[in-house]
């Protein structure tokens, strides 16, 4: 089926009690392996580009690649934009065929936020383009900016419920505590602000920084209504560990081998994800609500 828009395939999993799983590519191998897995489990997925691999391949590569890998897939495959803060990427992102958009202006001040965001909203729309948007700043690295402790202040409920009662988002994103990049030590994630905040938004909730994330911690985010988690850091860990092992293991100068193994290492994590998040058998169910 073609791609399909965020908002309903979000909407269907918070109502279900299960997480789809977005994954950030990094080339058309990764993507493949992530719709391949999906396939497998006949389960929806979410691919979510960065700006980084959008400035690198250009719009046109990805959407091609896209079209090729999920354009007759038997699930519900998205194609997302993580982190969009360039209004024209976002622009030409809705334009060429992505079907669901993140505006991140949560470093503006609230009312400039709300407003820009009101806008992607509203242009994203009229091409059955889902919309996710975020307030409060979520700790870490993403795509080179850093978000350090004393510049990260989680999410203020009664802003998130003003947010989304304003916007119709197909997915709110928070800083609830949770991290981009590797963990040292224990996450300290605010349940409580994640019940509360699901419970005045009424909004499938993203859970940016799901690696390093212990299962407790991930089925206990998805009970309180966290309906989409990122996975990027443990991807790229995987993307140059399984190269490189392989090549050490076997010492031949045939790329091909290399990329398969690297490919069958990824697919592996990617099925473990979206397993993990409660995503397996949920594509044909999904797929009819969709269409
Ligand atoms: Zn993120």
């Amino acid at each position: 089926m073609p791609l399909v828009n965020l908002k309903p395939v979000l909407r269907e999993a918070k109502a279900k009690g299960y997480a789809v799983a977005a994954f950030n590519p990094v080339d058309y191998a990764s993507m493949k392996a992530m719709v391949k897995a999906a396939e497998e489990l006949q389960a929806p997925v979410i691919i979510q580009t960065s700006a980084k691999t959008i400035n690198y391949y250009g719009h046109a590569a990805l959407i091609g690649w896209m079209r090729e890998i999920a354009g007759d897939s038997p699930v519900p495959v998205v194609l997302h934009l993580d982190h969009g803060k360039d209004l024209d990427m976002i622009r030409k992102c809705v334009d060429l065929g992505w079907t669901s958009v993140m505006i991140d202006w949560s470093d503006k001040p609230f009312d400039i936020n709300l407003a820009t965001s009101r806008q992607i909203v509203e242009m994203a729309a009229a091409a059955n383009v889902g919309v996710e948007a975020e307030i409060g700043q979520i700790l870490g690295v993403e795509d080179d900016m850093v978000v350090h402790e004393d510049e990260s202040h989680l999410t203020d409920p009664s802003e998130a419920e003003k947010f989304c009662r304003e916007l119709d988002l197909a997915a709110f994103a928070a800083a609830i505590g949770t991290a981009h990049g590797y963990y040292k030590g224990e996450p300290k994630v605010a349940f409580d602000l994640i019940g509360e905040i699901n419970r005045r938004t009424n909004t499938p909730m993203a859970l940016h920084g799901g690696t390093g994330l212990s299962d407790e911690i991930i089925q206990k985010c998805i009970k309180l209504g966290c309906a989409k988690i990122n996975i990027s850091t443990n991807l790229k860990h995987v993307f140059i560990d399984s190269f490189i092992d392989y090549h050490q293991k076997n010492k031949k100068y045939e790329p091909l081998h290399v990329l398969g193994a690297q490919y069958e290492a990824l697919k592996q994590l990617f099925k473990e994800k979206i397993a993990q998040f409660g995503g397996t058998n949920r594509g044909s169910e999904l797929k009819s609500k969709v269409a």
